[in-house]
C-alpha cells in the first residue's frame, strides 16, 4: 500500500474544531501515515496567526517592551486546544521552557518556530501518532540554505523508524544544532521533502481553498477550478501571482515525480487541483489551463539601427541591471529592439539613473519607456496544439478594447504574457477568461 504525506496548512489546524476535521481527513485512508503541521493560523476575519503573534514576542523583547501579554495570547490558544482535543501532553511545561529561552534573547527562528512544534506535539497525541520533530532532520547550512540531500537521508533514516508521524513544518536546524526556518508558509517545503524521503504516491496538501482556479475570482465572478495542472504551468501562473503553495515546495516533489494535491480542508469531498509533471487532459474543449497576471512593471524598448549586427549589446544591458541588482523579468526582441521588462518595486525609484546608464553604454538611437504596465500570462499546453490561439487573445482583448504595449511568447508555446496599462489588467483577465473558458 503506497504512502500519502498530508500537510495541513494554519487554517486547517487553527483551533480545535478544525483539527478535529483534520483527524476525520486522516483516518478516512489509511495510506495517510505522515502529517505535517502549520502553526495554528486565523481562526476567523481579524483573528492573528500565531505565528505573527511568536515574531511580534520577539520584536517586542528586541525593543524592549512588555511582551508578556501577547505571549499570554499564544499560550491561551494552546491551552484551550489542549483541553477541547482531551489530550494530556502537558502544553504549560513547552510554553514556560519558550518564555525562558525568550527571556534568555533566544532567536527569532526559534520562537517561530515554536508554533510549529506544539501544534505537532498536540496533534500527534490527539491523533496517537508519534511526534518526530523536524530540527537534527531537516537540515540546513551555516548561511540558511537547505541541505537537500543530507535531509532526505536523515528523513528516510528517522522515518523509518515510524509507522505513523506528525511532523512540525517551517523549520529544522543548522550545524551547530540551532532552530533555523523557512521563509514564511515554508511548512509546504517540509511537506514535499517528507513525501520525497518517503516516496509518497501524493503529497497532499490541505488548506482552504479546493485548489486553484483558473482566474484570480476577485477579478472573474465563478472562475472554474482546474483540476489538473503540470509544475511548468503553475510556475508560470504562480510567478504572474498566482500563489497557492510556497514555490520551493515544487521542488523536491517534481524531482521525486510525486504529484501534489491541493484539498480543502473544509470540503474534503472536492478533488482539488493535482499539480504533476506532465500535463493532464483539459476539460472538454479547454485550450488554457489558467490566466493570471500582476500589475507595476516598467517596459524600457531600446532602439538601435543595426542592432542585429551588434555583438554584446545584450550582455552590456543586462550587466547594467546585474550593477543595480534589479532581475529581468523578459526581454522580447525585434531585429532592431530590444524591451527589458522589470518590475518597478525592483527599480525602486532608479529608473532615471538605469536609463543614463544605457544610454552611455549602449548608445540606443532612441528608448521608449512605459511605466504602470501590468503583465498577464496566459498559460497552457493545450494552446501549442491549436492554431489560432494568439489571434484569439488578441482580438478578445482588442474588443475589449484594451491597447497592447508588449508580447511575449515562449517557444514553449505554453506561455503568452501580454503587457497592458495597469488600469486595464482586471477587464483584459476578464475578456481572456470570457473568450477560452467554456
Ligand atoms: N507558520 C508559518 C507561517 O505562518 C509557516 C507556515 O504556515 O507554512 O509562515
Amino acid at each position: 500500500m503506497g504512502i500519502k504525506v498530508a500537510k495541513f496548512g494554519g487554517s486547517s489546524v487553527a483551533d480545535a474544531i478544525q483539527i478535529g476535521k483534520t483527524k476525520n481527513i486522516i483516518e478516512a485512508d489509511p495510506q495517510r501515515r505522515y502529517i505535517v503541521v502549520s502553526a495554528p493560523g486565523k481562526r476567523f476575519d481579524g483573528d492573528t496567526k500565531v505565528t505573527d503573534l511568536l515574531y511580534l514576542c520577539k520584536t517586542h523583547i528586541e525593543h524592549h517592551l512588555p511582551y508578556e501579554q501577547l505571549f499570554q495570547v499564544v499560550c491561551d490558544r494552546y491551552r484551550v486546544t489542549e483541553v477541547n482535543l482531551d489530550v494530556k501532553v502537558d502544553i504549560q511545561k513547552h510554553l514556560d521552557e519558550i518564555r525562558a529561552n525568550l527571556e534568555k534573547g533566544t532567536t527569532a527562528d526559534y520562537v517561530a518556530s515554536r508554533g510549529e512544534y506544539l501544534n505537532a506535539i498536540l496533534i500527534a497525541a490527539y491523533l496517537g501518532y508519534d511526534f518526530v520533530d523536524a530540527a537534527g532532520l531537516i537540515q540546513f547550512n551555516a548561511k540558511g540554505k537547505l541541505l537537500a540531500e543530507e535531509t532526505d537521508r536523515a528523513l528516510k533514516e528517522e522515518l523509518a523508524k515510524h509507522e505513523r508521524a506528525v511532523l512540525p513544518g517551517f523549520y529544522g536546524s543548522g550545524p551547530d544544532g540551532s532552530v533555523k526556518t523557512f521563509s514564511r508558509g515554508g511548512s509546504d517545503i517540509t511537506g514535499a521533502l517528507v513525501a520525497r524521503a518517503v516516496g509518497a504516491e501524493v503529497y497532499e496538501n490541505w488548506t482552504d481553498v479546493s485548489g486553484l482556479l483558473m482566474a484570480d475570482p476577485r477579478i472573474v465572478e465563478n472562475a472554474k477550478p482546474i483540476s489538473t495542472i503540470s509544475y511548468k504551468e503553475l510556475r508560470e501562473l504562480s510567478y504572474m501571482g498566482a500563489t497557492v503553495l510556497h514555490e520551493d515546495a515544487i521542488y523536491p516533489a517534481r524531482i521525486a515525480d510525486i504529484p501534489i494535491n491541493i484539498r480543502n480542508t473544509n470540503r474534503p469531498e472536492d478533488e482539488g487541483t493535482l499539480i504533476t509533471a506532465e500535463a493532464g487532459p483539459l476539460a472538454d474543449g479547454q485550450i488554457i489551463t489558467g490566466i493570471a497576471g500582476s500589475k507595476d512593471f516598467t517596459v524600457i524598448a531600446i532602439y538601435k539601427n543595426m542592432l542585429s549586427d551588434e555583438r554584446g549589446f545584450v550582455r552590456r544591458m543586462t550587466g547594467i541591471l546585474e550593477d543595480y541588482d534589479i532581475p529581468l523579468e523578459h526581454l522580447p526582441s525585434g531585429i532592431d529592439t530590444v524591451c527589458v521588462v522589470v518590475s518597478n518595486k525592483k527599480l525602486d525609484g532608479r529608473l532615471d539613473e538605469i536609463l543614463e546608464e544605457f544610454k552611455q553604454q549602449l548608445k540606443p538611437d532612441t528608448m521608449d519607456v512605459s511605466e504602470d504596465v501590468a503583465l498577464i500570462a496566459t498559460v497552457g499546453y493545450g494552446m501549442s496544439a491549436r492554431p489560432g490561439t494568439s489571434a484569439k487573445l488578441f482580438t478578445a482583448l482588442a474588443d475589449a478594447g484594451v491597447n497592447i504595449r508588449m508580447i511575449d511568447q515562449g517557444s514553449s508555446e505554453m506561455n503568452i504574457i501580454v503587457g497592458v496599462e495597469n488600469d486595464d489588467l482586471e477587464k483584459s483577465i476578464q475578456a481572456i477568461y470570457d473568450a477560452f473558458v467554456k
